[in-house]
Parts: structure tokens; sequence; C-alpha cells
């Protein structure tokens, strides 16, 4: 753990426009401006006090969209997107010694060791570090209580997104994700239309196709399969989802519910963080 706290340290810049941040209030029943709500301290500045980079956390079943949203926010806030998922498949792909043991665990939809990913990330974030990276958006870690408490023994993380999709929705998301095997693009074929019901309003997520360069190329993930990524939600619920009540207690965790595909959530969930994406306004404008 020592090479975690070593590396996990304070540099100041900012390349984007925060206006003042606010509650981590439920999007399920957001107030009516964003601008409105009881402002948690530790919440209000996407900078901290001592001017480092935010260090961001995302929550959320598979299939949820955290790779698309964090990565979105880490370009747009200048920090690192550190996908442990990520991590663990670039593993696989050294096929070194622990290569076999390593694919079995993740074609089964189980957690790897808490040792091996927090090895796995310190060695990243070491790797970073040389390269005069600071502040982080972690996407898939922590993933259980153990690794929430060593990473909170270590560093002081700013804030937790928890993203939050109907379970229908997810299963058909996984498995209707792509990736493009030559320039790495993700995208996503499931077109995903629900009608409402007495609880739920209806949603509608249209697919992420890709161009047609990248349309014979396209790969599935080996764990994106019906009875992999059911195994998935059972470890979310049974693992990970106690690591949102241990944000929730302490008043870092944001709960967004996704109201639909990217271009809709995003400018929400911009709102929400009351953060402006000079870039998207621009190719929106164009
Ligand atoms: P993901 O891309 O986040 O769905 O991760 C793919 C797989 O990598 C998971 O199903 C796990 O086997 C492994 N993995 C990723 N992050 C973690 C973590 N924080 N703890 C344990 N296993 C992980």
């Amino acid at each position: 753990m020592a090479v975690l706290c070593r590396l996990i340290r304070a540099r100041p810049i900012t390349s984007y426009t925060v206006r003042t941040f606010c509650s981590p209030y439920s999007t399920s029943s957001p107030p009516s401006s964003p601008e409105i709500g009881a402002i948690s301290p530790s919440l209000a500045s996407t900078k901290t006090s001592d001017g480092r980079n935010v260090q961001w956390v995302f929550l959320g079943c598979p299939g949820v969209g955290k790779g698309t949203y964090a990565s979105r926010l880490s370009k747009l806030l200048g920090v690192p997107h550190i996908a442990t998922g990520d991590l663990v498949r670039d593993e696989l792909n050294t096929k070194g010694p622990l290569a076999s043991q390593l694919s079995e665990i993740v074609n089964q939809g189980k957690l790897v060791s808490d040792h091996f990913i927090i090895n796995l990330l310190s060695k990243r974030l070491e790797v970073g570090e040389a390269k005069g990276e600071s502040g982080f958006i972690l996407d898939g870690f922590p993933r259980t209580i153990r690794q929430a408490e060593i990473l909170e023994g270590v560093t002081n993380i700013d804030l937790v997104i928890n993203l939050k999709l109907r379970e229908e929705a997810l299963l058909a998301k996984c498995l209707g994700r792509r990736t493009c095997s030559q320039c790495g693009g993700n995208y996503n074929v499931a077109c995903i239309d629900i009608k409402a019901d007495d609880e739920n309003p209806a949603m509608f997520m249209p697919p992420l196709l890709p161009p047609p360069h990248c349309a014979s190329k396209l790969v599935t993930r080996s764990d994106d399969t019906e009875h992999v990524v059911k195994e998935r939600l059972r470890i979310y619920n049974e693992k990970s989802r106690p690591v949102e009540v241990f944000y929730r207690k302490q008043g870092k965790l944001l709960e967004f519910d996704l109201p639909g595909g990217i271009s809709e959530s995003w400018t929400k969930l911009l709102q929400v963080l009351n953060l402006d994406d000079h870039e998207d306004k621009r190719s929106a404008a164009a």
C-alpha cells in the first residue's frame, strides 16, 4: 500500500469551467435548479483546498456506462481515467504466467483478489506519476469494502458518482457492447426502448453504432455473455453495493439515475456537477 500512498499526490491544474458545485443529491428527485441544495463542504469544489486535482470514483453495475462518462469527465477535467477492468485486460493480453488463472476468474464474472488489483492499480499510478499525472477518475475501483478501506487509508476521495440504470437495460447494454479491434473504439449495438410502467418512466437509449471503417472489426468482450453478465450483476450486488453504503455514510455519494442515451445523460450529468463542456457546446453548434 506504500506505493499507493506515495503516489496519490497533490498537484494543481485545471482546464475546465467549474460553476458553484452543489450537493450530492439524488437525481431521482433533483431540486428545481442544480444550484439549490445543501452544500456538502467536501463536495463544494472540484479542486481541493490544497489545489490538487480531483480524485473521483465511479460506481455502478456492469454495463451502466461508467467507462463512457468517466472517460468524458477525465478529458474535461484533465485527469487520467483509470479503469481497473482495462488494467486487468492489459494484463491478460501480456499472456504472462498469471494470465490463464486470471482469464478463468474474469470469464466466470468473478472478482480478482484485492491484493492483485491493488498491485495493478499501484503500478498504473506509478507510471502516471512518472509522466506527471495528478488526480484521477477511478472506474471499477473500489469494488469491495476492503478496497474502499485501503483507498481511504491512503488518500482522500472527493466525490463518488454512483451511476444507476434499470436492470433490464443493464443486461441488454452489456450484450450489445462492441469494441473495434483496430482502433479500440467502444460502441453499443443495443437499442433500448423500455415502455413506461406504473413505477418508471419510458426509457430510450439509441445504439452507438461504429463508423463504417470499424464495422467489420468489432469484437465482443469474452465476459459479456448472458450467463457471465448475470453473475457479474450478482457479484456487484453482493460485494460492491456495500461500497455505495460506505461512501453514502461519508456524504460523498452522488446518486445519478441515467435518464436515457449518452447525449441526454451527459448533459444532465454536467448540469448536476455544475460543469461546462465548452468542446461539447462548440461541436453541437457546428
Ligand atoms: P470491468 O471491465 O470493470 O467489468 O472489469 C472486468 C473484470 O476485471 C471484472 O469482472 C473483474 O474480474 C476484474 N476487476 C476489475 N476491477 C476489479 C476490482 N476493483 N476488484 C476485483 N476485480 C476487478
